[in-house]
């Protein structure tokens, strides 16, 4: 595959230092390029990069990095590709730099309670790893399989266990990430306490990329919850849903590892989804929860949770539940919440990945769906979230308002939250396809600022042009 037939010129140089450097390998260009580097999870405008590079190292990712940013080289960070923002999508000018080949557990500290681990590796390794260690690492997300650790902090990501552990950013206790320029800034800190100065981590997670290219991590690893028990809540509201959740947190604690509500628009059409596509309730229910305990005691049989649900069911706190017996039994209940990894080849999704303050979801998810349907009758729409974290996804489906652009659909879900305070991204960050709502959410001083240490650590404007700021 020659460079030359459409790669401008300075590329076409660059590719050649690149090459060099990195050798023949690990520069990719033309049809060498799969589809899997050209478009994220959105599968938004997909692109062929200038090239894909494939480094092995954190010596071999900064010295490409230096490379291109002599060049003025637009570089595109690339991990799993299951981003829901748009953030790893490079344009046929960027280069897109893929964290693939640097994959790897280095060391689990056992004393210490940390992993130390490469970018490239997949979140399901990595918590294969700690689990055969005897810990377990905290985050857990439906894209476990292919999302890999570099991505997974460099969105921040949330997923199913943040009511309990926090999110990417509270499991990371040290980051080597190159900058821009090529330098390396390497704070692979295993210890719990150190405030040397600024936390300069926290700058890069969630920086979706526009900041840095992370190459290593130190992660916490906590003592494995041995006791894991699932039931799914039918409730009567959204008020009742609140209820249980504190109800369950003051007498469990932080033993309740999730708490995921399904409105009926989302459970009806996740079932129909599910191997046997049919509900475990006999009949269709107001609201559902999906709630998980956690606890540490392999002993523990789930006779205590299951005997606060049986008290919620006498005193009609909830209207019905069923408790899961059997780990297959609770994996089907789980089945339901994670349909949305079908949603791409069932629809055409319009997501979104909201925060409004906990108290306030249930009144915007009505609000929402009322002007929803008075905007576009006829529109499917599903909600459903991870309510714990104040977390709402609403996913529209595309094809039930033909012809409307989807910027339509964003704009008017994203306007809805300005009274309510809140965020246009909980957790999946904002890529390309958020960016113009930023003022949303964010305010002019605030954007001013960020906007300031992009400059101060990209002068260039090299990683991740158009992306996030
Ligand atoms: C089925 C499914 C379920 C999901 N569930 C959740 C969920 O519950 N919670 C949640 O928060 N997200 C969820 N996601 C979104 C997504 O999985 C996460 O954001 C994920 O962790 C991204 O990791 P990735 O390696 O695929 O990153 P990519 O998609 O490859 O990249 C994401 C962003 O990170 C940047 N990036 C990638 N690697 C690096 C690196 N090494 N250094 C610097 N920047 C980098 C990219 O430039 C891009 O901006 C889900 C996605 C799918 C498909």
């Amino acid at each position: 595959m020659s460079d030359t037939d459409e790669t401008p010129a300075a590329t076409v140089a660059t590719l050649s230092a690149l090459r060099e450097t990195l050798g023949d390998d690990a520069v990719r260009v033309g049809e060498q390029i799969g589809e899997r580097s050209m478009t994220d999870y959105t599968r938004h405008d997909p692109a062929r990069p200038a090239a894909l590079l494939l480094p092995r190292t954190t010596e071999q990712v900064s010295r490409a990095l230096a490379i291109c940013d002599a060049a003025r080289q637009p570089v595109v960070p690339q991990g799993g590709m299951t981003g829901l923002a748009g953030g790893a999508i490079a344009r046929a000018t960027e280069i897109a730099l893929s964290l693939d080949r640097l994959a790897g557990i280095e060391e689990i500290d056992p004393a210490a309670a940390t992993m130390t681990v490469c970018a490239g590796t997949t979140l399901q390794s990595a918590q294969e790893a700690a689990q055969e260690a005897g810990f377990e690492l905290a985050l857990d997300l439906g894209a476990r399989g292919s999302c890999q650790i570099g991505g997974t902090l460099a969105t921040n990501a949330g997923g199913n266990r943040v009511i309990q552990s926090g999110t990417a950013r509270d499991q990371v206790l040290g980051l080597e990430v190159v900058l821009a320029n090529g330098t390396v800034l390497s704070s692979m800190n295993k210890m719990v306490k150190n405030n040397t100065g600024y936390d300069l981590k926290q700058l890069f997670i969630g920086s979706e990329g526009t900041l840095g290219v992370i190459t290593r991590a130190v992660l916490r690893l906590h003592p494995r919850r041995a006791a894991r028990h699932t039931a799914l809540v039918a409730l009567d509201s959204y008020d009742a849903a609140v209820r249980l959740l504190r109800m369950l947190t003051g007498r469990f604690g932080n033993d309740i590892g999730a708490f995921e509500i399904m409105w009926p628009d989302f459970f009806d059409f996740g079932v129909s989804l599910t191997a046997n596509g049919r509900s475990p309730f006999s009949t269709a229910q107001p609201l559902y929860a999906l709630v998980e305990h956690a606890g540490f005691d392999a002993g523990d049989s789930g006779e205590r949770f299951a005997s606060v649900l049986g008290d919620a069911l006498d005193t009609q706190a909830i209207r019905d539940a069923i408790v899961a017996q059997t780990v297959a039994d609770a994996r089907a209940l789980w089945a339901i919440r994670e349909t949305t990894a079908e949603f791409p080849s069932q629809m055409d999704p319009i997501n979104f990945d909201i925060s409004v303050p906990i108290g306030d979801i249930g009144h915007f998810v009505d609000a929402c769906r009322t002007a929803l349907d008075q905007r576009w009758p006829g529109n499917r729409s599903y909600f459903f979230g991870h309510v714990g974290d104040s977390n709402l996804h609403v996913t529209v489906d595309g094809r039930s308002v033909p012809g409307v652009p989807h910027h339509d659909v964003y704009a008017f879900v994203y306007g809805m939250l300005a009274p309510y305070r809140g965020s246009i991204s909980a957790e999946h960050g904002i890529g390309l396809l958020k960016r113009e709502f930023m003022p949303i959410s964010r305010s002019p001083e605030e954007l001013a600022a960020m906007r300031s240490i992009k400059r101060a650590l990209d002068p260039n404007g090299i990683l991740n042009p158009g992306k996030v700021i």
